[in-house]
C-alpha cells in the first residue's frame, strides 16, 4: 500500500526521522515491521500559532519496496543541422536551448558575459573598486541575472508552464533535492553557478553551442523576418529563428530593436529601495521567540504589501539572511538588489520595498516617446549615484530618519560591501514615490510589531524589479505581431518575473518554434 500521510512536526523533530516514522505510525496505525520508508513531498514552515511547526507531507510506503525518483531529466537528442539563435544566456536562455535540444535542434548562444567562473572578477570589482563592466555584472553573464540571484525557486505563475519540470531539471544538474518538496524552494548563490555550468555542458555535450564574451550588436532581416543576428566581432550568424532572451537590463537591445524599426512598448514598473534589518529581530517577530530562532527553523521572511492613493507599496524578493549586492549594469548608476547563501546565515535580512510607478510618472521624459520609462529609471539610479559622490557607496538612511525627514548622523551596520552614503532619500527618489513609501512603512510598522526600527536601514535604488518595455508577441506562438522569426522571451520582453518563470517562458518559446516548424518532439 501507498499512502500520503501530512504531520505537524516541530522544530526539535524535523530532521529526527525516528520520531517522524514514530508519528506516521500513529497515523496509520500499522505494525512498526510493515512500513518499510517514507519520502517526503512537501514542507513548509506553519508560524501562525505561538510554536512555529513544520507541515510536512510524505509518500508512505507500506509492505511496498521504497520508491525513488531518479530520473530528473528529459531525453536530449544530439543536435542536428537545422540551428535557432538564443540571445542570453540567463534562465529563459537556458531553458529554450534545452528544450530545443528535447528535439534535436542546435541551439546557438551568443552571450555577452563571462562565463559564471570569470565572472566573480567583475563582481569583485563592483564590490571593491566601484568597477562596473557593461557586459559582465551581477546582472550579465552566464546564468544571467539569475545565476548570483538568491535562486528563490518560487513562482506565482506555475499554470504558465511545466513547474516540475523546471526543478527536475535543476536537481538534475545538481540543486539539492529539497528545492522539489519545500514550500518556498531555494536554491542560494553559493550553490547556482554549479548548476548553471552544469546545463551549459549538457548543451555543448549534445552538440549546442554557447559563446561567452559575444555581445549581439544588430539584427539581419529579410523583409519583415528574422534570419540571424550581427554580434560584436563584427560577425553575421544566420539561423531558422531568433530567440530573444536578454533581461530587463540590456537597454541597448530595447534601442537596437527601435532603431530596426521592430515594434516595443512601454510599460509599467516599481521603483523604491531595499530594506535591511537584523536577521534576528525579524526571526523574533514572524517565530514569536524572543531570542534567537530553533536552529531547525529557516531564517524566518516577511511578505508586505498596502495600497497607498491607488498605489501598491510591496515587498519585493525578500532575502533572509542575505545580503545586498550592487547590481548596476552601466557605469555612472546605482542599483541594487538582494542575494543569500544557501544556508541564508547572514546576520540580515533584506527585501525590495517598492512603489508601482507607470506614465504618470515620467511625463516628463515624454520626448523619450517609448524610452521616457526607461529613461526615467535611468535618471534615478543616476541621482542615487550622484548622491553618493559618483561611487558605489549607496545613499542610505534610518528607516525612523526617513520617516522623520532627516539625514542619519550614523548608519547601522549592513552586508552592503561597497559601503554607504548617508543622504535624503527624498532627494534621491521621485516624491510620488516617497510619500507611498513613508505612507506604506508606517501602515506596516504598525501591522507588524518591530518592523518600524531605527535598526532598519533603507538603501537606493531598487530599481530593476521589472522590465520597463515589453517586447510584442502573439501569445499563441510567441513570434513578434510584425516580425516572423523572432521569439521575444523571458524578463526582458515582459514575459517573465523571476527565475522559473524565466525558464518556463524559455520552454514556452522554444516549444512554440518547435510547433511551427513541425518538428518532432
Ligand atoms: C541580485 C538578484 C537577485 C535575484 N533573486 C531572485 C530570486 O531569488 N528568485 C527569482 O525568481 N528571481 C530573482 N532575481 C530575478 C531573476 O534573476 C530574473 O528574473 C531572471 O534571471 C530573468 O531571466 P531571463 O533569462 O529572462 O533574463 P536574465 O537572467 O536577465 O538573462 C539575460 C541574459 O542576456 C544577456 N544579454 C543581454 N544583452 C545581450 C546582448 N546584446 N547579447 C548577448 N547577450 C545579452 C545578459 O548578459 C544576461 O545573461 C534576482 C535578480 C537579481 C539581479
Amino acid at each position: 500500500m501507498i499512502k500520503e500521510v501530512e504531520l505537524a512536526v516541530s522544530p526539535e523533530d524535523a530532521e529526527n526521522d525516528n520520531q517522524i516514522r514514530r508519528q506516521i505510525l500513529n497515523v496509520l496505525r500499522v505494525p512498526a515491521a510493515a512500513l518499510t520508508g517514507f519520502r517526503l513531498l512537501k514542507r513548509s514552515v506553519d508560524a501562525r500559532s505561538r510554536y512555529p511547526v513544520f507541515r510536512m507531507k510524505f509518500r508512505v510506503f507500506v509492505n511496498e519496496p521504497v520508491q525513488h525518483n531518479t530520473d530528473w531529466l528529459p531525453d536530449y537528442k544530439e543536435a542536428g543541422r537545422k540551428s535557432v539563435i538564443i540571445v542570453g544566456f540567463g534562465p529563459a536562455g537556458m531553458f529554450a536551448a534545452l528544450r530545443l535540444l528535447e528535439a534535436g535542434i542546435k541551439p546557438i548562444v551568443l552571450e555577452r558575459g563571462n562565463d559564471v567562473r570569470e565572472r566573480r572578477k567583475d563582481l569583485r570589482a563592483i564590490q571593491q573598486f566601484d568597477t562596473v563592466n557593461p557586459d559582465s555584472n551581477y546582472c550579465f553573464g552566464e546564468g544571467g541575472a539569475g545565476a548570483y540571484s538568491d535562486g528563490k525557486l518560487y513562482t506565482r505563475s506555475d499554470k504558465r508552464g511545466n513547474l516540475k519540470k523546471v526543478l527536475n531539471v535543476l536537481v538534475g544538474h545538481g540543486a539539492s533535492e529539497d528545492i522539489l518538496v519545500d514550500a518556498h524552494p531555494h536554491i542560494g548563490s553559493n550553490k547556482l553557478p554549479g548548476v548553471v555550468q552544469s546545463i551549459r555542458e549538457t548543451i555543448i555535450q549534445h552538440g549546442g553551442s554557447v559563446q561567452f564574451n559575444n555581445r549581439v550588436t544588430g539584427f539581419i532581416l529579410s523583409g519583415k523576418k528574422m534570419t540571424g543576428v550581427r554580434t560584436q566581432d563584427g560577425k553575421e550568424l544566420i539561423a531558422e529563428a531568433v530567440i530573444l532572451a536578454t533581461g530587463h537590463s540590456a537597454r541597448d537591445i530595447f534601442y537596437l530593436l527601435d532603431e530596426s524599426h521592430i515594434r516595443i512598448e512601454s510599460k509599467p514598473f516599481a521603483l523604491g529601495v531595499r530594506i535591511e534589518h537584523p536577521q534576528e529581530l525579524i526571526d523574533q517577530i514572524q517565530y514569536h521567540c524572543p531570542g534567537k530562532r530553533h536552529p531547525n527553523l529557516p531564517a524566518a521572511n516577511y511578505s508586505l504589501v498596502h495600497q497607498v492613493e491607488g498605489r501598491g507599496v510591496y515587498s519585493f524578493c525578500m532575502c533572509p539572511g542575505g545580503i545586498i549586492i550592487p547590481a548596476a549594469t552601466a557605469p555612472g548608476e546605482i542599483v541594487v538588489n538582494g542575494m543569500s547563501m544557501s544556508r541564508r546565515d547572514s546576520k540580515y535580512a533584506n527585501s525590495g520595498m517598492v512603489v508601482a510607478v507607470d506614465e504618470a510618472d515620467w511625463s516628463s521624459f515624454e520626448k523619450h516617446g517609448v524610452f521616457a520609462g526607461l529613461e526615467f529609471q535611468k535618471s534615478v539610479e543616476k541621482n542615487s549615484f550622484q548622491a553618493a559622490n559618483q561611487t558605489q557607496k549607496a545613499p542610505a538612511q534610518r528607516m525612523t530618519d526617513f520617516l522623520d525627514g532627516k539625514i542619519s548622523s550614523t548608519l547601522p551596520k549592513s552586508s552592503y560591501i561597497p559601503g554607504h552614503t548617508s543622504a535624503d532619500l527624498i532627494q534621491v527618489l521621485p516624491g510620488e514615490v516617497t510619500k507611498r513609501l513613508k505612507e506604506g512603512l508606517r501602515f506596516f510598522g504598525e501591522s507588524v510589531k518591530g518592523y518600524l526600527t531605527s535598526d532598519a536601514l533603507l538603501v537606493a535604488t531598487e530599481s530593476r524589479t521589472s522590465s520597463p518595455i515589453r517586447i510584442p508577441r502573439n501569445p499563441e506562438t510567441c513570434e513578434h505581431p510584425e516580425v516572423t522569426g523572432l521569439y521575444p522571451c523571458g524578463e526582458g520582453a515582459g514575459y517573465a518575473g523571476g527565475i522559473v518563470s524565466a525558464a518556463m517562458d524559455g520552454e514556452r518559446c522554444a516549444e512554440a518554434f518547435l510547433v511551427k516548424t513541425g518538428q518532432p518532439d
